[in-house]
Protein backbone atom coordinates (compact mmCIF):
# COMPACT_ATOMS: atom_id res chain seq x y z
CA UNK A 1 0.00 0.00 0.00
CA UNK A 2 1.69 3.01 -1.11
CA UNK A 3 -0.06 6.16 0.14
CA UNK A 4 0.36 9.96 -0.18
CA UNK A 5 -0.99 12.71 2.29
CA UNK A 6 -1.32 15.93 1.34
CA UNK A 7 -2.25 18.83 2.74
CA UNK A 8 -1.18 22.31 4.25
CA UNK A 9 0.99 22.83 7.31
CA UNK A 10 -1.00 22.43 9.76
CA UNK A 11 -3.33 19.78 8.50
CA UNK A 12 -2.38 16.97 10.58
CA UNK A 13 -0.67 14.92 8.23
CA UNK A 14 1.97 14.20 10.75
CA UNK A 15 -0.55 12.73 13.11
CA UNK A 16 -2.41 10.66 10.61
CA UNK A 17 0.75 9.18 8.48
CA UNK A 18 1.46 7.85 11.88
CA UNK A 19 -1.84 6.57 13.21
CA UNK A 20 -1.81 4.91 9.87
CA UNK A 21 1.09 3.81 9.09
CA UNK A 22 0.53 1.34 12.86
CA UNK A 23 -2.59 0.01 11.24
CA UNK A 24 -1.30 -0.97 8.35
CA UNK A 25 2.49 -2.13 9.65
CA UNK A 26 3.98 0.87 6.75
CA UNK A 27 6.69 3.15 7.41
CA UNK A 28 5.52 6.69 7.94
CA UNK A 29 7.86 8.75 5.56
CA UNK A 30 8.23 12.57 6.19
CA UNK A 31 10.92 14.82 4.60
CA UNK A 32 9.90 17.37 6.90
CA UNK A 33 11.08 14.49 9.56
CA UNK A 34 14.10 13.82 7.46
CA UNK A 35 15.45 16.99 7.32
CA UNK A 36 14.71 17.80 10.72
CA UNK A 37 16.90 15.05 11.82
CA UNK A 38 19.44 16.07 9.42
CA UNK A 39 19.46 19.60 10.54
CA UNK A 40 19.78 18.68 14.70
CA UNK A 41 22.62 15.98 13.62
CA UNK A 42 24.80 18.86 11.03
CA UNK A 43 25.07 16.30 8.60
CA UNK A 44 25.86 17.95 5.21
CA UNK A 45 22.47 17.57 4.32
CA UNK A 46 20.96 19.44 7.29
CA UNK A 47 24.04 21.97 6.81
CA UNK A 48 22.44 22.36 3.33
CA UNK A 49 18.91 22.84 4.08
CA UNK A 50 18.48 24.49 7.78
CA UNK A 51 18.03 28.29 6.48
CA UNK A 52 15.61 26.96 4.03
CA UNK A 53 13.96 24.71 6.72
CA UNK A 54 13.71 27.75 9.21
CA UNK A 55 12.81 30.65 6.93
CA UNK A 56 10.01 28.52 5.84
CA UNK A 57 10.89 27.94 2.08
CA UNK A 58 10.77 25.05 -0.03
CA UNK A 59 14.01 22.75 0.31
CA UNK A 60 15.35 22.46 -3.42
CA UNK A 61 13.64 19.24 -5.83
CA UNK A 62 17.26 17.26 -6.25
CA UNK A 63 17.89 17.32 -2.12
CA UNK A 64 14.45 15.87 -1.29
CA UNK A 65 13.75 13.57 -4.24
CA UNK A 66 17.33 12.01 -3.43
CA UNK A 67 15.99 11.63 0.49
CA UNK A 68 12.70 9.76 -0.63
CA UNK A 69 13.89 7.68 -3.06
CA UNK A 70 16.93 6.53 -0.47
CA UNK A 71 14.04 5.60 1.90
CA UNK A 72 11.87 4.16 -0.64
CA UNK A 73 14.74 1.44 -1.63
CA UNK A 74 15.09 0.70 2.00
CA UNK A 75 13.77 -3.05 3.08
CA UNK A 76 11.16 -1.88 5.60
CA UNK A 77 9.16 0.29 2.91
CA UNK A 78 8.61 -2.94 0.25
CA UNK A 79 5.03 -3.64 1.25
CA UNK A 80 4.70 0.28 1.23
CA UNK A 81 4.55 3.51 3.20
CA UNK A 82 3.17 6.61 3.86
CA UNK A 83 4.75 10.07 2.44
CA UNK A 84 3.62 12.98 4.56
CA UNK A 85 5.30 15.95 3.52
CA UNK A 86 6.34 14.89 -0.10
CA UNK A 87 5.68 15.34 -3.21
CA UNK A 88 5.27 19.46 -2.83
CA UNK A 89 5.97 20.84 -5.97
CA UNK A 90 4.46 19.22 -9.67
CA UNK A 91 7.92 18.66 -10.39
CA UNK A 92 8.54 16.09 -7.33
CA UNK A 93 5.32 14.43 -8.17
CA UNK A 94 6.47 13.61 -11.75
CA UNK A 95 9.47 12.47 -10.85
CA UNK A 96 8.33 10.24 -7.82
CA UNK A 97 5.94 8.81 -10.40
CA UNK A 98 8.73 8.23 -13.08
CA UNK A 99 10.66 6.72 -10.29
CA UNK A 100 8.00 4.27 -9.03
CA UNK A 101 6.80 2.90 -12.69
CA UNK A 102 10.56 2.52 -13.27
CA UNK A 103 10.37 -0.17 -10.52
CA UNK A 104 7.27 -1.32 -11.54
CA UNK A 105 5.26 0.92 -8.93
CA UNK A 106 2.29 3.43 -8.36
CA UNK A 107 0.99 5.49 -5.80
CA UNK A 108 -1.99 3.79 -4.94
CA UNK A 109 -4.10 6.69 -3.35
CA UNK A 110 -3.36 10.59 -2.59
CA UNK A 111 -5.30 11.48 0.75
CA UNK A 112 -5.67 15.25 0.81
CA UNK A 113 -6.53 16.42 4.57
CA UNK A 114 -8.94 19.41 3.86
CA UNK A 115 -8.42 22.62 6.26
CA UNK A 116 -8.92 26.27 5.50
CA UNK A 117 -6.61 28.82 6.29
CA UNK A 118 -8.02 30.05 9.48
CA UNK A 119 -7.72 27.24 11.47
CA UNK A 120 -4.57 26.30 10.02
CA UNK A 121 -3.05 29.69 12.18
CA UNK A 122 -5.28 28.70 15.28
CA UNK A 123 -3.74 24.92 14.59
CA UNK A 124 0.32 26.15 14.33
CA UNK A 125 -1.02 28.64 17.37
CA UNK A 126 -1.62 25.55 19.49
CA UNK A 127 1.38 23.50 18.60
CA UNK A 128 3.77 26.23 19.29
CA UNK A 129 1.80 26.56 22.91
CA UNK A 130 1.35 22.99 24.09
CA UNK A 131 5.22 22.14 22.68
CA UNK A 132 6.35 25.63 25.04
CA UNK A 133 4.07 24.27 28.18
CA UNK A 134 5.07 20.72 27.50
CA UNK A 135 8.89 21.55 27.69
CA UNK A 136 9.52 20.48 24.25
CA UNK A 137 11.19 22.43 22.06
CA UNK A 138 9.11 24.33 19.58
CA UNK A 139 9.87 23.48 16.01
CA UNK A 140 11.72 26.55 14.87
CA UNK A 141 9.45 26.74 11.53
CA UNK A 142 5.99 27.04 13.64
CA UNK A 143 6.17 30.97 14.23
CA UNK A 144 3.43 33.54 12.47
CA UNK A 145 5.99 34.59 9.60
CA UNK A 146 7.00 31.16 8.62
CA UNK A 147 4.03 29.90 8.72
CA UNK A 148 3.01 33.00 5.88
CA UNK A 149 5.96 31.63 3.65
CA UNK A 150 4.63 28.10 4.27
CA UNK A 151 0.71 28.66 3.37
CA UNK A 152 2.12 30.61 0.08
CA UNK A 153 4.26 27.75 -0.65
CA UNK A 154 1.60 25.56 -0.37
CA UNK A 155 -1.12 27.23 -2.31
CA UNK A 156 1.54 28.49 -5.06
CA UNK A 157 3.61 25.22 -5.27
CA UNK A 158 2.04 22.49 -3.63
CA UNK A 159 -2.04 23.46 -3.80
CA UNK A 160 -1.84 21.98 -7.62
CA UNK A 161 -0.89 18.71 -6.60
CA UNK A 162 -4.65 17.80 -6.13
CA UNK A 163 -5.11 18.18 -9.32
CA UNK A 164 -2.72 15.79 -10.46
CA UNK A 165 -3.98 12.92 -8.69
CA UNK A 166 -7.91 14.07 -9.36
CA UNK A 167 -6.39 13.60 -13.23
CA UNK A 168 -4.88 10.00 -12.20
CA UNK A 169 -8.03 8.96 -10.43
CA UNK A 170 -6.47 8.47 -6.87
CA UNK A 171 -7.54 11.40 -5.04
CA UNK A 172 -9.50 11.54 -2.43
CA UNK A 173 -10.73 14.05 -0.09
CA UNK A 174 -11.19 14.31 4.00
CA UNK A 175 -12.49 17.32 5.88
CA UNK A 176 -9.26 17.73 8.24
CA UNK A 177 -11.50 19.90 10.70
CA UNK A 178 -12.77 16.60 12.41
CA UNK A 179 -10.94 15.44 15.98
CA UNK A 180 -8.13 13.11 15.17
CA UNK A 181 -10.15 9.87 15.49
CA UNK A 182 -12.43 10.95 13.24
CA UNK A 183 -10.30 12.19 10.43
CA UNK A 184 -8.54 8.48 10.83
CA UNK A 185 -12.17 6.63 10.19
CA UNK A 186 -13.32 8.69 7.24
CA UNK A 187 -8.86 7.97 6.12
CA UNK A 188 -9.42 4.61 6.94
CA UNK A 189 -12.38 4.40 4.85
CA UNK A 190 -11.46 6.17 1.91
CA UNK A 191 -8.13 3.75 1.73
CA UNK A 192 -10.89 0.75 1.78
CA UNK A 193 -13.00 1.97 -0.97
CA UNK A 194 -9.88 3.16 -2.64
CA UNK A 195 -8.49 -0.46 -2.53
CA UNK A 196 -11.31 -2.57 -1.70
CA UNK A 197 -8.77 -4.98 0.35
CA UNK A 198 -11.00 -4.25 3.77
CA UNK A 199 -8.79 -2.87 6.94
CA UNK A 200 -6.18 -5.16 8.06
CA UNK A 201 -6.70 -6.76 11.34
CA UNK A 202 -5.36 -4.04 13.98
P1 LIG B 1 6.92 19.62 7.16
O1 LIG B 1 7.29 18.96 8.45
O2 LIG B 1 6.40 18.66 6.14
O3 LIG B 1 6.03 20.81 7.37
O4 LIG B 1 8.30 20.19 6.53
C1 LIG B 1 9.06 21.15 7.21
C2 LIG B 1 9.91 21.93 6.23
O5 LIG B 1 10.82 21.03 5.56
C3 LIG B 1 9.16 22.61 5.11
O6 LIG B 1 8.63 23.88 5.50
C4 LIG B 1 10.24 22.74 4.05
O7 LIG B 1 11.15 23.77 4.38
C5 LIG B 1 10.98 21.43 4.19
N1 LIG B 1 10.39 20.37 3.35
C6 LIG B 1 9.74 19.25 3.78
N2 LIG B 1 9.34 18.50 2.75
C7 LIG B 1 9.71 19.16 1.63
C8 LIG B 1 9.55 18.90 0.24
N3 LIG B 1 8.90 17.81 -0.21
N4 LIG B 1 10.07 19.81 -0.64
C9 LIG B 1 10.71 20.91 -0.20
N5 LIG B 1 10.89 21.22 1.09
C10 LIG B 1 10.40 20.35 2.01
Amino acid sequence: MRIILLGPPGAGKGTQSKLLCRQFGIPPLSTGDILRSAISQQTALGLQAKETVDAGGLVGDDIVNGCVIERISEQDSQNGFILDGYPRTLEQAAYLERELNARGLSIDIALELVVDADQLSKRIARRASEAASEGREQRADDTEETLRARLENYREKTAPLTEFYRERGILKQVDGLADVDTVTSHLLLAIESATSRGFPSA
